[in-house]
């Protein structure tokens, strides 16, 4: 299964690609937490993501492109992936889909969780992160410790972009640059929308009815 989970900054989407990747047993890849890695690291690639991310832009495409290419060589990726923020431009998708071509694949699925952006201000104001991937919100998904990730026991941390004006900058570029993805995946035939608002189990349980139906 080759699967991309679309939908605006802080939909849910790395929250439910954690519960869809165990489940499908398939990679979870997020090109955010890639970037986020590199900047704990201090990379080049690190210093450079930063400036874009602090303000609420995207990272631009030839960079983001070359890592989820390199990314796809790796083994865990041959029944599948579960792609995270990955394609966030039209030029992002067509690459994508040229370099899948390459290898003979395709893009099986796309799954858009909506939410509108009023509930999503929300959401990040309570977003807590952990270094291992796992998502935290101090009210819809507290960890059983206060500030402490259930999977591997790390300190959990607020992340700079999920402050408000980030955040609506954030929504800015999605509204502009992610969105025509929407249409553009549509006229391949392989969009499903999925109502985010409902709450994470609902919502987990709608996406894995949709990909038995798909399959
Ligand atoms: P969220 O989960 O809130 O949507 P992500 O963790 O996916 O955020 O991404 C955080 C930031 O990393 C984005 O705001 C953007 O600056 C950068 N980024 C992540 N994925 C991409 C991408 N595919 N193209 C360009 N920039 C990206
Ligand atoms: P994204 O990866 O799309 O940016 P996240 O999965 O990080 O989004 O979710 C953003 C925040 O909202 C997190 O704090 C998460 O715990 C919370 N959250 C995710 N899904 C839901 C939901 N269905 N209902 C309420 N809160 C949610
Ligand atoms: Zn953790």
């Amino acid at each position: 299964m080759r699967m991309i989970l679309l939908g605006p900054p802080g939909a849910g989407k790395g929250t439910q690609a954690a519960n869809l990747s165990i489940a499908l047993k398939i990679p979870h890849i997020s090109t955010g937490d890639i970037f986020r890695a590199n900047i704990k690291e201090g990379t080049p690639l690190g210093v450079l993501a930063k400036t874009y991310i602090d303000a609420g832009k995207l990272v631009p495409d030839d960079v983001t492109i070359g890592i989820v290419e390199k990314r796809l060589e790796n083994k865990d990726c041959v029944n599948g992936f579960l792609m995270d923020g990955f394609p966030r431009t039209i030029p992002q998708a067509e690459k994508f889909d040229a370099m899948l071509e390459k290898m003979g694949r395709s893009v099986d699925l796309v799954i858009n969780i909506e939410v509108p952006d009023d509930l999503i201000v929300k959401r990040m104001s309570g977003r807590r992160m952990c270094s291992c991937g796992r998502t935290y919100h101090v009210d819809n998904n507290p960890p059983q410790k206060e500030g402490i990730c259930d999977a591997c026991g790390n300190k959990l941390y607020i992340r700079e972009d999920d402050r408000e004006e980030t955040v609506k900058e954030r929504l800015k570029t999605y509204h502009q640059q992610t969105s025509p993805l929407i249409d553009y995946y549509k006229k391949k035939g392989i969009l499903v929308n999925v109502d985010g608002t409902k709450s994470i189990d609902d919502t987990s349980r709608e996406i894995l009815e949709l990909i038995k139906n798909h399959a």
